[in-house]
């Protein structure tokens, strides 16, 4: 938790680097599903002026720019700076929710990487493996780095099992809902398996039932309000990854 005088400093610290991976995300959310190079300059869709360095600065830039390019002045997306806030947030939260830094690392990867999956399952319905596997992959060497620095490996086999049985978990309900459920899902709770799993069975428990809580509560409410029918296609991924925040919290907070 976060306390002691150096607690200013720290939150400055995760608010400057969550903006800066803030914008990074939606570098990825533009460009990871049309597979473009992530490390090209940055571009005004409308009339593809790059953006220079210090047009390019997180949230500050939208407000000077006043959210108009400053090539077409065509309007920039409110997107772009909810989004670089967003992370910023999930940057700062753990400082007050989290306690040891595995689980902040953790968090953090998740926030990175979760936060465009969201976004991008939201837009075009597609968990790209580009993210959902270097998700998996990235928490896996945290979790063993982590057992390497401590000499304590009692955690990497529960990490294991809760990823294996979460990804036969979500293979079945593919396979039984026939594309209800789709593989990106299947490939995202690797990674969910594996972080929740680090924690416990009762962890990867909350995880999911949180996931399809959330996903059932608001599949209704769209129903009701109309927004989608019985056959509209719900993005399921945003929800496993809220469902993983909320866990990850709940262990913070000692509440699981
Ligand atoms: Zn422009």
């Amino acid at each position: 938790m976060l306390s002691g005088s150096l607690a200013p400093f720290w939150f400055f610290f995760a608010a400057i680097f969550g903006l800066v991976f803030g914008s990074f995300a939606t570098v990825l959310i533009a460009r990871i599903p049309t597979n473009e190079s992530l490390w090209t300059r940055s571009a005004c869709p409308h009339c593809s002026t790059q953006i220079n360095a210090s047009k390019n600065i997180p949230l500050i830039s939208y407000f000077l720019l006043k959210g108009r390019c400053g090539g077409c002045s065509e309007k920039i997306s409110w997107t772009y700076p909810a989004i670089e806030a967003s992370m910023a947030a999930l940057f700062i939260a753990p400082l007050f929710l989290l306690n040891t830094n595995t689980h902040i690392a953790l968090w953090i990867i998740f926030a990175i990487i979760g936060l465009p999956l969201t976004v991008i399952d939201l837009k075009v319905h597609r968990l790209p493996d580009r993210l959902t596997v270097s998700l998996s992959i990235i928490s896996l060497i945290v979790i063993v780095v982590s057992a390497i620095s401590t000499s304590n490996y009692s955690r990497i086999k529960p990490s294991l099992i809760g990823a294996i049985s979460l990804v036969g978990f979500y293979f079945l309900i593919a396979f039984i809902s026939r594309g209800g459920m789709g593989f990106g899902d299947v490939k995202l709770s690797a990674s969910i398996g594996l972080v929740s799993g680090y924690f416990g069975l009762s962890t990867v428990l909350v995880s999911s039932f949180s996931a399809f809580f959330l996903g059932s509560v608001i599949g209704i409410a769209m129903m009701i309000f109309g927004s989608a029918g019985r056959k509209t296609a719900i993005p399921f991924g945003p929800f496993m990854i809220a469902g993983q925040f909320i866990s990850l919290t709940l262990i913070g907070l000692k509440i699981l």
